[in-house]
């Protein structure tokens, strides 16, 4: 099929389409890293691309959408092909002005922007759904529940890719942002320390830096800068340890359990702004705060809700007015209760009449978050990165742990197979992200060396 907007469209069948995704080792680049061929199996009505990158210092979807924006309308309408959906939404936010001025002249007629307001969490998939579609995604269900596939921008550029070329995934696209002297958004080889990733946006402006991987809400505490960037890796936060985002990172179960204990006032502000609870879930942050605090006071059913927390970190970062963090208190229900295999069922509430008014605008959050003084641009930089040495762990993605096709001393080129998940079991396959030789298999990673 050709069109003189998208360019040229691949005939690929359905089940070409799962297969190319699948052998290119695409998985949710926004997530966990959930394997996209099997997300193209389920058939819907609804593509959806969760473009609202609402984390405030994160800038990778908003620039990317302007740059690849045809790569983005074909991969939608692969997308759209391989789960039947009839209808492709782009979920963005108003101020992605050039995302906005690239997309819209090229739409085809099935495919539509959706304009969300600049809150926090509208990237939240559930939340997403419900400000583009209208659609309640019940407690602990998944969105196909109601007929909406989501993926992400980053996703659907390596699903067009992986139909049109047969290109792996080995880059990643990510923003260094925070304390750092030039804060950038780049696109690096999979494998590459944070460490080389810190000294391309000039290393860091603090004496005494903390690092977090992702965004200031969700993003998690980076323990060590040789941590590798994987098809998962959200980004590279920097603050000065003293900072709150990363002091309470560092706090200890234990602390945070005392600290519950000692201070709750009873007031359920976390309650009334939970995402989740606004829009009809039974999920009460309050209501675990208490369970934990007075033993027996929950029904089960409550307590089970914990599992359906998304830790948006709202509770935590915003609502609670004495330091709780009712969101690490239903982490460590969480585990406890997927340690015994236990699963949430409840019904779908009311919406909150007041909703959408609940939802967080992202300048109050930057500020709520003491981040004014290191919000800054990042813009999208075409640097030629070229480590010396990359580490691919073997599991970046939700599902068996890949197995190692390669030795010791093989020579291998970049997009080359280097690892698969065995036959019919949840996966994808991992391929060198440089060419090189490989320096070292273990059962957690493969080592390229360049040369
Ligand atoms: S982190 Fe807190 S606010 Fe967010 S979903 Fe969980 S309980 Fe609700
Ligand atoms: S917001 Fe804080 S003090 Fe208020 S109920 Fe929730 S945990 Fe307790």
């Amino acid at each position: 099929m050709l069109s003189p907007s998208w360019g040229v469209v691949s005939p690929a069948s359905a089940e070409e389409i799962r297969e190319s995704v699948r052998a290119a080792g695409v998985v949710g680049a926004g997530g966990a890293g959930f394997p996209t061929h099997v997300k193209l199996q389920a058939q819907v009505e609804i593509f959806l691309i969760n473009a609202a990158e609402c984390e405030p210092m994160l800038k990778v979807d908003q620039q990317l959408m302007p740059q690849q924006a045809e790569r983005l309308v074909r991969g939608v309408l692969y997308g759209m092909r391989a789960t039947g959906a009839t209808q492709g939404i782009i979920a963005l936010k108003e101020k992605y002005h050039a995302a906005i001025d690239a997309l819209a002249p090229i739409l085809p007629p099935q495919i539509r922007l959706h304009i969300l307001p600049d809150v926090y969490p509208a990237g939240d998939e559930v939340i997403t759904i419900w400000l583009a579609t209208g659609r309640r995604v019940p407690p602990a269900a998944l969105p196909t529940s109601v007929g909406v596939v989501v993926n992400n921008v980053q996703t659907v550029l390596n699903i067009a890719r992986a139909v049109e070329q047969h290109y792996p995934v080995t880059r990643r696209t990510l923003t260094i942002n925070g304390a750092v002297r030039q804060p950038l958004t780049v696109t690096v080889p999979l494998g590459i320390s944070l460490r080389e990733v810190l000294a391309l946006a000039g290393g860091a402006t603090v004496d005494d830096p903390g690092f977090i991987n992702g965004g200031p809400m969700m993003g998690g505490l980076i323990a060590s800068l040789d941590t590798p960037v994987t098809k998962t890796t959200g980004g590279l936060l920097v603050l000065p340890k003293s900072h709150p985002l990363i002091a309470r990172r560092m706090q200890d179960d234990k602390t945070v359990l005392t600290i519950a204990r000692t201070v709750c006032e009873h007031c359920r502000l976390c309650t009334d702004l939970c995402p989740r609870h606004i829009i009809g879930h039974e999920l009460s942050p309050h209501l675990l705060v208490r369970a934990v605090n007075y033993q027996n006071v929950a029904t089960p059913s409550t307590l089970l809700s914990a599992l359906t927390c998304s830790e948006c970190n709202v509770c935590e970062s915003v609502a609670c007015p004495v330091g709780i963090s009712p969101m690490r208190v239903n982490r460590l229900l969480k585990a406890e209760l997927r340690a015994s295999g236990a699963r949430y069922e409840g019904p779908l509430r009311e919406a909150d009449e007041m909703a959408r008014y609940r939802l967080i605008p992202v300048k109050r959050l930057i500020t709520k978050l003491g981040l004014n003084d290191w919000y800054q641009d990042a813009p999208l930089k075409a640097l030629d990165v070229e480590p010396s040495q990359v580490v691919l762990p073997l599991r970046q993605h939700i599902g068996a742990t890949a197995v190692p096709s390669v030795k010791q001393g093989e020579r291998v080129t970049r997009g080359q197979c280097i690892a698969d998940v065995p036959q019919g079991a949840l996966g994808v396959p991992l391929h060198a992200s440089i060419d090189g030789v490989i320096s070292s298999v273990t059962d957690h990673a493969i080592t390229v060396v360049r040369g």
